[in-house]
């Protein structure tokens, strides 16, 4: 009896155990994503906003008019006089995916010196939104919240990961834009995830409101928003794109 008893509670003991397929998740199945082959080819899924030939997804920020940047041999150079460039389409969360170069034998100093930006989201006219910088940061001096990878006058990266002059530079983002309650304030800040040439420069940055030259940065209420290039005004060599694509998130 005594033996029979503890047979009966082995068993229910090994009937109760846990098992690895407690813990196995099998649905929803993650759709298929064919990565670029080299890295100059984009995903499959992505939209493609450069592909070496056409600004077509583009236009300028000031009056909507069509991108005035120059595209030549698969690469977009900034005209400094036609001002920012925006996307045709508005995103919300997205991972975007660009290259820029800072033209070998570049002049200036400090933000004088290379300067453009991509805005996460162009929320205003000018440069109205939030700027991840754009700089020739090698060997440069500058605010170290300006330099590039900064999120302009909030979070300095957090290393300089730059190559020289001449040399092509990489940023892989990840934005995930504010959310807005019906009475316009903030429920969750945007937040921002940065690689600079492959190296982490920005692990989940918590913006405090769109970035500004002059002031304390706030929020503007908004639901989805251009990508916007920057033509900055000083009189440094302009700097140029390619390879720019972006993936939409949930
Ligand atoms: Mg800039």
């Amino acid at each position: 009896m005594v033996a029979a008893v503890a047979l009966t509670g082995a068993a229910a003991l090994a009937q109760d155990a846990p098992k690895p397929e407690d813990t196995e998740q099998w649905s929803p199945v993650p759709p298929v994503v064919t990565p670029g082959r080299t890295d100059a080819e984009p995903p499959s899924d992505a939209l493609v906003l450069f592909d070496g030939k056409t600004l077509d997804q583009w236009v300028a920020t000031k009056d909507k008019a069509p991108a005035g940047w120059t595209v030549a041999g698969g690469v977009v150079t900034v005209n400094k006089a036609a001002g920012n460039i925006e996307t045709k389409k508005s995103f919300r969360n997205f991972q975007l995916h660009l290259e820029w170069r800072v033209p070998p034998g570049v002049t200036g100093s400090g933000q004088a010196r290379g300067n453009s930006g991509v805005f996460l989201a162009s929320t205003g006219p000018g440069d109205g939104g939030y700027e991840l910088q754009i700089l020739d940061s090698y060997e440069n001096k500058t605010y170290v919240n300006g330099q590039a990878g900064a999120l302009y006058k909030q979070h300095p990266p957090l290393v300089n990961a730059m190559r020289k002059p001449g040399e092509w530079q990489t940023y892989d983002v990840v934005w995930t834009a504010p959310v807005f309650a019906a009475d316009g304030s903030v429920t969750s800040p945007a937040k921002v995830t940065a690689f600079h040439n492959g190296v982490l420069i920005q692990n989940d940055a918590v913006l405090a409101g769109e970035t500004r030259y002059i002031g304390k940065p706030s929020y503007r209420p908004y639901a989805t928003a251009p990508i916007k290039l920057q033509a900055h005004g000083d009189p440094s060599p302009p700097i140029s794109f390619r390879n720019i694509w972006v993936r939409e998130l949930p």
